[in-house]
């Protein structure tokens, strides 16, 4: 890291940004630009990238410009020994995740990741601050246990998200039993350049590899207690069909349920929109306002026209009807780059901050 690249007076908290010139690396160097509370240190990359300007390397592919700060900035390896940053989003292949977050927790780093490498290991939550704030406390028994003065916690797949807070929201009211959800998957979600052109135009891929099993399985955690540092899987089945379909942002995701205890649609719409996050994640700069948005057109959610509610960050529910085989069902709608990714790793940085277990002198006189 170029030290003269950020203000030492700052009281703003370092961050790295590594795998920064991929679909999410690019989503956090766009919702970086400005945050409150952090100031990007560090852009890190493949042998491909590093030694040159984020300018050069990153094919940007957002609507939003490159911020200018990010433009200059020079990617570096992801090495913990070269970055000097208190977190690190990481928004790396789970395969390199698995090998290099650890090197980042050991040094001190909380790193906020993307992958999937730690999704499924007993003391890494994967966290909702909407959904799930207190799982943060498995984080205390992780750095314990593995001797780590930092720690790893991470965001679910991005199909999970939305789907979670909506089940987390009717679960509080009436309890769950299952749930069958059908998605279709935004091409961001594929990274870039992801899935090739000709495979995707006029066709639906029926297919997303892995996909299928984080779906079925990540909102159990989510939604599962956590009893003594140990996080109790819900009891609730889920089977998933999964697709690719030719949408540049934004998951849809057809579900229906059933419920512990029946209910009708006004009860259900009443859940679902006075639903609140735990108090400790209402007032962070990420949070959704609201969490969650029900439409009641009846040709709403669409990806195009209602993604970026609440800055993108915002879970959109509508069709909301009763299902003749379940009790409920309904569409969901969530921004796969944002509150699936980058928003929601940004989200539970902040929630570290908050409880303290990313020191700073943030909240100092
Ligand atoms: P992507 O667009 O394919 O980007 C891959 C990134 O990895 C690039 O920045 C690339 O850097 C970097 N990289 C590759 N090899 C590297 C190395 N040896 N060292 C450092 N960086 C390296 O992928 P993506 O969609 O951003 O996904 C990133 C992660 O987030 C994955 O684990 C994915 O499963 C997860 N995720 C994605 C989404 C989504 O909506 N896209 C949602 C949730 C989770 P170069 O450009 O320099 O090669």
């Amino acid at each position: 890291m170029e030290p003269d690249q950020v203000n030492p007076l700052s009281k703003k908290i370092r961050v790295a940004v590594l795998a920064a010139t991929g679909s999410v690396g690019q989503r956090f160097v766009q919702l970086l630009d400005g945050h409150p509370w952090f100031e990007v240190a560090a852009l890190t990359g493949s042998d491909r990238s590093i030694g040159r300007t984020y300018g050069e390397a990153c094919h940007w592919v957002l609507p939003e410009p490159m911020p200018a700060w990010a433009r200059q900035m020079v990617v570096e390896p992801t090495l913990a020994e070269a970055v000097t940053a208190k977190i690190a989003f990481s928004a790396l292949p789970p395969d390199l995740a698995g090998e290099l977050e650890p090197c980042f927790a050991r040094a001190g780093v909380a790193v906020c990741s993307n992958a999937s490498a730690f999704r499924r290991e007993p003391d890494v939550p994967i966290l909702l601050p909407e959904v799930n704030a207190d799982h943060v406390r498995v984080v205390e028994r992780q750095r314990r246990e593995r001797g780590w003065p930092g720690c790893i916690v991470t965001n679910p797949n991005c199909t999970s998200t939305g789907l979670t807070v909506v089940l987390k929201a009717l679960q509080n009211a009436f309890g769950l039993r299952r749930a069958i959800v059908v998605s279709m998957q935004a091409l961001s979600g594929a990274g870039y350049p992801g899935v090739a052109s000709l495979d995707i135009l006029d066709n639906v891929i029926p297919i997303i590899n892995g996909e299928e099993s984080k779906v079925e399985w990540e909102p159990r955690k989510m939604l599962g207690e956590i009893l003594a540092e140990e996080i109790q899987l819900a009891d609730i089945l889920i089977s998933a069909h999964t697709n690719r379909v030719a949408v540049s942002d934004g998951h849809l995701v057809c579900v229906s349920v059933e419920l512990a205890t029946p209910a009708g649609i006004v009860e259900a719409a009443r859940a679902l929109s006075d639903y609140q996050a735990p108090q400790v994640s209402r007032q962070l700069p990420s949070a959704p306002q609201p969490v969650i948005l029900l439409r009641d057109e009846p040709d709403r959610p669409q990806p195009r026209l209602d993604r970026q509610a609440g800055r993108g960050m915002t879970t959109v529910v509508g069709r909301l009807r009763v299902d003749p085989i379940f009790h409920l069902k309904f569409v969901v709608l969530s921004h796969n780059t944002i509150r699936g990714a980058a928003g929601g790793s940004i989200y539970n940085a902040e929630l570290l901050v908050r409880m303290g277990l990313v020191k700073s002198t943030l909240f100092s006189q």
